[in-house]
């Protein structure tokens, strides 16, 4: 997909007329709605970092999980409740009904995606595969249920560097799509041979290196916390390159009470709750101008909201189905990457 279409794709979803902001009696009652509606329907609720503290709050207040794509993976698939609340975007619905084809995979709305997703289409991606056979095929876990399909190994930020070390270290050769910032990152830490398709995050994509220095100049003892979607030029200048649970933690373990988070910002709330009293500063994005309006908050995952999660749960609605020709290939290289991360 081309920079323009993808720019355009994202433009139509900010300029959507957004729901009217909730009081707190209406959030409160929400909470409640759908604190009784998970239990009438034997449903437990898994929320990414990035979406809305209001619901990161309530998927722990309810038993239910927060966490990265790695861990919500691994917690859907060993929940016993036998239907799924998936607050994210699509392919993380979709990753959770392939490795529990038997479960209702429910999501407050099916026009959640991602940018490393649609800028890797499976017809563009299988004729690339197709060109290099001699490689093992990584993509990320950013990817539709097809592409999964066509690869040998499914990677998240979390586990990416020891996969591919390991990978390397069998003399293999990699395909790696579709986040060219990460497979890049990966490439630069293992010298591993990689080949990389030209995908990139929107919201990581905007933060810029030059205002970073600029902000670390008015805050010089601010560490500097970066997820390795950014560009390079941004991930030089990190005291710690990481995924989403790899910088939460850095807030614990470092001694710094300021930090500059390269990231969504929805990862405040479980970074103010790990480690409390810390100062966090958005980094730097590129003004109104830019893909994602400065906002270093995805417009995917703002598309979660309360009153879209007790309808998902009351109507049935959105439910994620994957065509079931797709699971058998698809869960091989998932399950190679819960099975590979069970052992780190
Ligand atoms: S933050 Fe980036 S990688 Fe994550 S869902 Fe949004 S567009 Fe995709």
């Amino acid at each position: 997909m081309s920079q323009i279409s993808e720019r355009l794709l994202v433009q139509a979803h900010l300029a959507a007329k957004q729901p009217a902001p909730l009081n707190d009696a209406e959030k409160a009652d929400y909470k409640a709605r759908i604190a009784t509606a998970l239990k009438a329907h034997d449903a437990v609720l898994v929320a990414h970092y990035y979406t809305d503290p209001l619901l990161q709050e309530l998927a722990e207040e309810t038993g239910g999980c927060v966490s990265d794509s790695l861990e919500m993976a691994r917690f859907g698939k060993n929940h016993p409740a036998s239907t799924l609340v998936v607050a994210g975007v699509r392919f993380m619905g979709e990753t959770a009904k392939i490795l529990s084809p038997e479960k209702r995979v429910l999501m407050p709305t099916l026009d959640a995606t991602c940018s490393l997703d649609i800028g890797c289409p499976i017809d563009e991606f299988s004729a690339f595969c197709d060109q290099h056979p001699d490689r093992t095929v990584v993509v990320y876990a950013n990817t539709s249920a097809a592409v999964k399909a066509r690869a040998d190994w499914v990677v998240t930020s979390s586990c990416a560097l020891p996969i591919v070390e390991s990978l390397m270290d069998r003399g293999e050769k990699i395909l790696w799509a579709p986040d060219k910032h990460l497979g890049g990152y990966i490439q630069s830490k293992t010298d591993a041979d990689m080949l990389l398709w030209d995908g990139a995050c929107i919201v990581h994509e905007e933060f810029k290196a030059k205002a970073l220095i600029d902000l670390k100049a008015v805050y010089p003892d601010a560490a500097i916390l970066v997820h390795p979607e950014s560009p390079a030029a941004v991930v030089e200048l990190a005291d710690v390159v990481g995924s989403t649970s790899q910088l939460i933690k850095a807030t614990q373990e470092l001694p710094n009470s300021t930090f500059i988070v390269a990231t969504d910002k929805g990862i405040f709330y479980k970074m103010q709750q790990a480690a409390p009293g810390r100062r966090l500063i958005d980094a730097p994005t590129a003004g109104d101008g830019a893909t994602c309006r400065s906002c270093a908050n995805c417009p995917w995952m703002a598309m979660n909201t309360l009153p879209r999660v007790l309808q998902s749960l009351e109507q049935g609605a959105n439910e994620i189905l994957v065509p079931e020709e797709l699971i058998p290939a698809a869960v091989r290289p998932l399950e190679r990457m819960l099975e590979f991360t069970s052992k780190l």
